[in-house]
């Protein structure tokens, strides 16, 4: 047997071996269904598989590079470089190129990431005169990705009775005619947002059965990674291009879904196996990289969904020790906390930096891991911040590099047409949009023109000298590389001098930004063309696609000797020794936006078990008792999915918190904070005590015992009448009900209309300061 295969349970090789007919393997947390997928194209290579045959669509880049490596390793050549493996973005990206003339696109598009997409969208606002505030670009742009998600056209979604009410209720019956602009604006920029990948991918193939054809013959085999977050417009386009060899594999954990906010549906586990007549289904329940005490508890957490499919999961490896609830007092105590015992355990157990994960709900947590980590100079990797190429001056050079490939994007000349300032200013620039809107031609088409459109003559020539400029950029495309280009126009547009000149602190950064650009830029062209001898394209053109789609993680290197911080979400299918699952509150996680429905708290449930499998031997689970929101102290309560987890699987400790004791005067009594957040007695403040599981919270005990659960998501699950307060409605004086302390009367508000906050008297449970905009108040 080959060494590869060897190494696989009886289960897992039976899948890879599997190599003709749809596949589906659906099995929980760590049991190996990522290797399987990994070991399974080696095989395919290994028995004459030709790569070029093989499409493989994994959710980050980073999983696709990591897969491609292993490949290689195990198949001890480099043939792997020949795959089709990627994001389904990155690898319908790159067929568009070569297809998309036949939708009409130039095959130099532009993809627009969304804050590009965002400017569309706000533009057509303004020039369909809407009001910004009711139609809120970021809103308007949410409505428009989902429809495309669910492969809903301008015309179908104009003409969706559901829809339109549901944009009538939201105040808001103008956003199919925005869309509709929206796609033509778009079509006229020769640009793709980032769901239009997807979308004109379909289109495409459904449109042109010979592209069809040339595809289905091309990926004679498919394999998806965590199919349980694919969306209808993915599921649709892997039923066409799987329909003619229906060598479909696809692996994944319904009790991971954790997209469906972005339209990911996990019907499509289920329909998988309706779609083809004979579906191997193979389920693993071997778990290879938690303890039996994190499988447990896992597996106890998911219990309380009612939603799943039922699975089976078991380790062999040692028990391990239980798992870790830490309350510490305030947020920064939180971030303390865990800076200390990663600084401890490198100690006493010998990990490594790089051995820990801290995860969490949102990315706003983050500041203050990150402040403790840089205190105690223990390096650190976060992930989701701002990334590279969202920086100002990266953007901006960017853009000239898609102007010079794409004369139609309009965004991209939007941002450089006065970058450096060259005297053309703002009213001008509305008066070139306005012009090529009501002639129906492109922004650059304007300029090409100016002469006829009566501008002063100042203007005119500023204008003219810009056109020959990104002209003679552009005739550079056809004979130089693309790092020819970049470095060209960085030295013609006097951008890098006039950073380099600038000795601010930020300045030097951006100067640094922009070396680190063209470097990188040079390394891409410098790669090597693939194996086969197919000359990879350097062009500009296919550079840009490729930094479009980057995220934040594929610039940093996963295996610098680093913490890593990052959002669960992000951390979906990455393992760690030791994981930090922090900010578990009520309110936080799981979060207000999601516990409205029950498929929104069990999607943050089915969060929750994604944070505790990704741990290999160590898992703390820490929240504080107040942490900053939006500029105020707010109070929090544990999250009921600590009530989840069995008692005797979890040690509760205080982390102490005492910094702050005196800030707030606590064991005095009557401080003002202290009256207004209700006081701390009820939750009995020992600093330094052990005790056990949060006050007031009870476990249960029996692991086995049928649980009740139905009854306790209903107690935290608002009732219809309990609506988000209006924030605006409320007035001090006013008798109000919480869901949770009763009735009580407001008795004074503060804050901005963002953040705007009551602080209210309620009969039974004192004063209280509330958040309206979480709060779930009924005005009587
Ligand atoms: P997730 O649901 O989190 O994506 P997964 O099911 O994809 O997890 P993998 O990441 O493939 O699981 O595997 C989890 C860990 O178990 C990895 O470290 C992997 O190398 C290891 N592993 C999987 N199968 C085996 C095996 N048969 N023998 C030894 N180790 C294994
Ligand atoms: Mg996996």
């Amino acid at each position: 047997m080959q060494d590869y295969l060897a190494g696989l349970n009886e289960r897992q090789r039976e899948a890879v071996l599997h190599i003709n007919g749809p596949l589906m393997i659906i099995a929980g947390a760590g049991s190996g269904k990522t290797k399987v997928l990994t070991t399974r194209i080696a095989h395919l290579m290994a028995t004459g598989v030709d790569a070029f045959n093989i499409l493989a669509l994994t959710f980050t880049n980073k999983a696709a590079r990591e897969m491609k490596e292993r490949v290689e390793r195990i198949l001890g050549n480099n043939e792997a470089r020949n795959l089709y493996i990627g994001t389904f973005h990155s690898v319908f990206a790159r067929i568009l190129r070569a297809e998309a003339h036949r939708i009409g696109y130039p095959n130099s598009f532009t993809i627009y990431d969304t804050d590009d997409a965002k400017s569309v969208v706000k533009t057509v606002i303004n020039e369909m005169q809407l009001d910004e505030k009711l139609y809120k670009p970021a809103t308007v742009y949410n409505r428009i990705s989902s429809a495309k998600n669910a492969l809903v056209t301008p015309a179908e979604y104009a003409n969706d009775y559901y829809i339109q009410q549901e944009d009538i209720r939201g105040n808001r019956p103008a956003i199919a005619k925005i869309y509709d602009a929206y796609c033509k604006r778009c079509f006229k920029n020769g640009a793709m947002d980032f769901d239009d990948l997807l979308l004109k991918f379909y289109e495409l193939l459904k449109t042109f059965p010979d592209v069809l054809s040339k595809y289905q013959h091309k990926f004679r085999y498919i394999m998806i990674d965590e199919y349980q977050d694919t969306n209808p417009a993915q599921y649709e386009i892997v039923k066409l291009l799987g329909a003619m060899n229906e060598n479909v594999c696809v692996v994944g954990d319904d009790a991971q879904s954790i997209y469906s906010f972005r339209g990911a549906t996990i019907q499509n586990i289920l329909q998988f196996q309706k779609d083809y007549d004979d579906v191997k289904v193979v389920k693993l329940e071997q778990n290879y990289r938690s303890t039996q005490n994190i499988i447990h508890v896992a597996n106890e957490v998911i219990r309380n969904n009612k939603a799943q499919i039922p699975k089976v999961l078991f380790t062999e490896n040692a028990s391990g020790e239980k798992i870790k609830i830490v309350r510490t007092m305030t947020d920064n105590d939180e971030g303390k906390f865990v800076a200390d015992t990663i600084q401890e355990q490198k100690l006493r157990n010998h990990y490594a930096n790089k051995d820990f994960a801290i995860l969490y709900r949102t990315n706003a947590q983050s500041r203050a891991f990150e402040e403790s980590l840089r205190r105690m100079n223990i390096p650190y990797t976060m992930y989701g911040g701002i990334s590279f190429y969202q920086r100002k001056e990266i953007k901006d050079f960017v853009a000239y590099l898609r102007l010079i490939v794409n004369k139609k994007d309009e965004e991209a000349l939007k941002r450089i047409i006065n970058y450096p300032v060259r005297g053309i200013g703002k009213t001008t620039i509305d008066k070139i949009l306005l012009q090529a809107n009501t002639h129906n031609i492109t922004m650059w088409e304007m300029l090409e023109n100016a002469d006829r459109f009566g501008f002063r003559a100042g203007t005119l020539n500023v204008i003219q000298d810009f056109v020959v400029m990104i002209r003679s950029f552009t005739s550079m495309l056809e004979k130089q590389n693309a790092y020819d280009v970049a470095f060209h126009v960085g030295k013609q547009t006097n951008l890098v001098k006039e950073l380099f000149n600038d000795k601010s602190t930020e300045g030097l950064q951006r100067y640094e930004n922009i070396q680190e650009l063209l470097n990188s830029i040079k390394e891409w062209v410098e790669s090597p063309d693939n194996e086969e001898g197919e000359v990879v394209d350097k062009s500009l053109g296919a550079y840009l696609q490729q930094i479009t789609l980057l995220t934040d993680a594929d610039n940093k290197d996963p295996d610098a000797d680093t913490v890593k911080l990052m959002t669960i979400h992000a951390a979906k299918g990455l393992e760690f020794a030791c994981v930090f699952a922090a900010g578990l509150e009520e309110m936080l996680f799981p979060n207000a936006m999601s516990i409205n429905t029950r498929e929104e708290l069990e999607e943050e449930r089915r969060l929750f078990y994604v944070v505790v499998t990704r741990a290999k031997k160590k898992l703390w689970i820490t929240y504080a008792n107040t942490r900053y929101k939006f500029g105020s102290l707010v109070q929090n309560e544990p999250s009921r999915f600590i009530d989840e987890l069995p008692a005797d699987y979890v040690d509760s400790t205080y982390a102490g918190g005492g910094t702050k004791q005196s800030t707030f005067g606590f064991g005095s009594t009557g401080s003002a904070y202290e009256r207004m957040s209700g006081g701390w007695s009820s939750t009995g403040f020992d600093a330094g005590k052990k005790f056990g599981p949060p006050p007031a919270k009870k476990t249960t005990p029996e692991y086995l015992s049928p649980k009740p659960e139905a009854k306790k998501v209903a107690d935290h699950t608002p009732s219809a009448d309990f609506q988000a307060s209006d924030v605006n409605d409320i007035a001090v004086g006013q008798r109000v009900e919480h869901q949770k302390f009763g009735f009580g009367e407001v008795l004074k508000l503060e804050g901005n209309q963002h953040n705007k906050m009551a602080i209210i008297r309620f009969d039974q449970n004192g004063e209280k300061k509330i958040l309206l905009n979480y709060a779930r108040l009924r005005i009587l």
